[in-house]
């Protein structure tokens, strides 16, 4: 879709004029004084009205926009303008009155909420045609350089959605590797690992999950350098099951579909590598994503079995299903001997009981340092991406110990997600600053919101770059 920023309307395309509540002076409805006669509007949220012929233009949409005072709410009026408008060919935006800012915010919001995944419908919807937006006001041409930057951030979120929304069938670990190559063109140096490589480098608790598998398993690394070689990078792990039947501890069928995001954190991942590397970040950001397909075959790994992780501690599997920590702990490994990180955050749609405990409004956020959850926390605030902090202590770590090795990949009944992130913390070195997101609850959205419609959602793409932003500007 074109976005365009202009001074003066033009009189052919449909006009969009917002109406904001209590803030008379900065509304753009005030330059209309014809619809202000004819109409008694509040202004009131999703107020909406469609007229014809007034001021000359043929079209004209008028969007109650209530108060208008966060950045959410910008951007939710920029999904609603979308929602209102995606019917007519080319639409124009009043936006006078507002700052560049929240003109920007708003056509951030309208992006983000034009998404569709369509490549596989053979009859295409029609009717949803929208194909350029102009903004008009006096700060409009101002507001362009402010979007661009934002625009950079959800062409990594659209990346990250696509991925999520492929089906598994479509997106093999080898598929997911090919578009971690593509990064490649804006300056992302990109390597991949595959199954010789990773035996040799005693990546067995990777390779275990994934030797049921008719498909390879891989790990890719993509590495953006836009600071000073002597600057520690930040370091972001996905986990990237691009199928969990559950292994032989086979799923129940009912939403089994469902396990096609499963690799929702190696998407948010390389989604963040792209936001950031497209908008030149003067920092370093290294990704690594842990690829496997986990399938139930004769050559799968069975409840039982004992295998030595790259970190040379030894995992019994109880549970086939309890798959993702295995693949992050190996990643988990070999960051820290290749790299010197900053600090290391992995995404991981890792436990159902996170979904139990936060539901779909926070991801959960363990680690070893406050300072680091504390960033994480914020920068997802800034991007209204909730994380919620959760708790790491001896007791959980107690639970997975094993009678046959040092640890097994589940703990009791309960308390699922704290369990899993003990684990984690096992392949943690003492001294590196390690936070883990379980975004379980956060990876697929079922309703569709005005900026995230129903599907992948990107989550945690703009809570990472969001970070990586923070720090720039702490640095300067
Ligand atoms: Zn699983």
């Amino acid at each position: 879709m074109k976005i365009l920023f202009c001074d003066s309307y033009n009189h052919t395309d449909t006009l969009v004029v917002l109406n904001i509540k209590e803030k008379k002076n900065i509304n753009p409805l005030k330059s209309f004084p014809n619809i202000l006669k004819n109409l008694n509007l509040t202004g009131s949220h999703n107020e909406k009205s469609t007229l014809v012929n007034i001021d000359g233009f043929s079209k004209i949409h008028i969007l109650g926009a209530g108060k208008l005072q966060k950045k959410q709410s910008l951007r939710n009026i920029g999904g609603k303008i979308y929602d209102i408008s995606k019917n007519d060919k080319s639409i124009q935006v009043s936006v006078a009155g507002l700052s560049k800012q929240d003109i920007a915010q708003i056509a951030y919001g309208l992006i983000l909420g034009s998404y569709s995944f369509t490549k596989y419908k053979t009859v295409k919807n029609e009717s949803a045609k929208l194909d350029k937006v102009s903004f008009v006001g006096e700060n409009s041409s101002e507001a362009k350089k402010c979007f661009d930057n934002l625009n950079c951030i959800a062409q990594g979120v659209f990346l990250a959605r696509d991925l999520v929304n492929e089906p598994a069938n479509v997106l093999t670990p080898e598929k997911f590797v090919e578009t971690a190559k593509g990064l490649s063109k804006l300056g992302v140096k990109v390597k991949i690992l595959n199954e010789d490589e990773l035996k040799k480098l005693g990546m067995n608790a990777l390779l275990a999950v994934g030797q049921g598998s008719a498909n390879k398993s891989y790990v890719a690394i993509m590495e953006y350098m836009g600071a000073k070689e002597s600057e520690n990078p930040f370091v972001f792990v996905g986990k990237g099951v691009t199928f969990d039947a559950g292994g032989i501890s086979l799923k129940p069928s009912g939403g089994m579909e469902d396990m096609k995001f499963d690799m929702g954190g190696a998407s948010a991942v390389i989604g963040a590598m792209k936001a950031i590397s497209l908008r030149k970040a003067k920092a370093n950001v290294i990704g690594v994503l842990g690829l496997v397909e986990n399938m139930p075959d004769g050559l799968a790994q069975r409840p039982g079995d004992v295998v030595a992780s790259m970190s040379g501690q030894t995992i019994e599997v109880i549970n086939t299903d309890a798959e993702g920590r295995m693949v992050l702990a190996d990643c988990l490994t070999y960051v820290q001997k290749k790299y010197k990180p900053r600090s290391i955050i992995d995404l991981a749609t890792l436990t159902g009981a996170m979904m139990v405990a936060l539901g779909q409004e926070y991801a959960g956020v363990f680690g070893n340092n406050d300072e680091l959850k504390q960033n994480i926390i914020k920068a997802g605030d800034s991007e209204v991406e909730g994380l919620w902090p959760m708790p790491m202590s001896k007791a959980y770590n107690k639970e997975i110990n094993s009678n046959i090795a040092d640890m097994k990949n589940t703990g009791s009944k309960w308390g699922g997600a704290c369990t899993a992130a003990a684990f984690l913390g096992r392949f943690i070195n003492d001294g590196t600053s390690w936070a883990h997101l379980d975004i379980a609850g956060m990876a697929w959205e079922y309703k569709g919101k005005p900026t995230t419609p129903k599907g992948g959602v990107g989550f945690g793409v703009r809570t990472l770059d969001r970070l990586v932003w923070d720090w720039e500007r702490s640095v300067k």
